[in-house]
């Protein structure tokens, strides 16, 4: 078992360290800065070996060159169709990938939508989505397609119901309340809705979450419910409408609420 660290940077940004399960080993993913980083490695004794890119916007990589004045020799791993400073990784769609002996495999997966390039890293039962997944909602689109970023979320959609989400920001509460006007009668949903305010009210982060509570409560993973469709619809459409163009009216909705 892998133990993974929050670090809170910005407004709501994570950045997450994921430490190896017999030492103090420490992969860094998305480090958008880096002091809040160096401050987390030093009170919890970590040593980090690699850092881990999702994608190229500044709030995920901004931290990258002062921790490679700290750490030279940490290897950067990210997104080979994007722009990332150091990079020494350039990493797309693989599976069996060894970043360092104290880590076990992982999968990398190509899930591009919010912007063209996005990988996801899958070790241990957990995801490490950036801003593809979000608990309760997904990213916008900002230099992918609607169609892209649907197929990242069917493919998603299909890991194991226990993995965890760990996506790269705390915006479950604004997403939950999303979904309740999509799904108002979810119950699952109002229940999650419940839970994550109580916890917010205590300042205590509502991610990572489980596939299996987004499968049941996230609008962009369930636009093949009949539902959700005949919520989106509207009096022009003369079929039922299909998962991508839910999906695309889902999205623009959400970009508004
Ligand atoms: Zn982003």
């Amino acid at each position: 078992m892998l133990n993974v660290h929050a670090v809170n940077a910005f407004e709501d940004n994570y950045i997450w360290l994921v430490q190896s399960e017999h030492s103090a080993d420490t992969l860094i993913v998305d480090p958008g800065t880096a002091q809040p980083v160096l401050k987390k490695l030093q009170s919890l004794a970590l040593m980090p070996v690699a850092i881990l890119i999702t994608h190229h916007h500044h709030d995920h990589i901004g931290g990258i060159e002062q921790l490679r004045q700290c750490y030279p020799h940490l290897p950067v791993f990210g997104p080979r169709q994007e722009q990332i400073p150091d990079m020494s990784h350039a990493l797309s769609e693989h599976t069996g990938l060894s970043v360092h002996a104290a880590f076990p495999a992982m999968q990398i997966l190509d899930t591009p939508g919010h912007t063209a390039g996005h990988i996801s890293y899958l070790l241990d039962g957990k995801l490490f989505c950036g801003d593809t997944l979000f608990a309760g909602g997904c990213g916008r689109l900002l230099g992918g397609t609607a169609e892209q970023l649907y197929a990242s979320l069917l493919r998603l959609r299909q890991l194991p119901a226990d993995t965890e989400i760990y996506c790269a920001h705390e915006y479950t509460l604004n997403n939950l309340l999303f979904a309740l006007s999509i799904e108002p009668d979810n119950q699952a949903l109002r229940d999650r809705f419940d839970h994550c305010r109580q916890l917010r009210e205590q300042h205590l982060s509502t991610v990572p979450s489980r596939l299996a509570d987004e499968l049941a409560t996230n609008p962009f993973l369930r636009c093949d419910q009949p539902g959700i469709a005949q919520q989106l619809g509207n009096i022009q459409d003369v079929e039922p409408l299909a998962g991508l163009e839910v999906f695309r009216r889902l999205r623009s909705q959400k970009d508004v609420f």
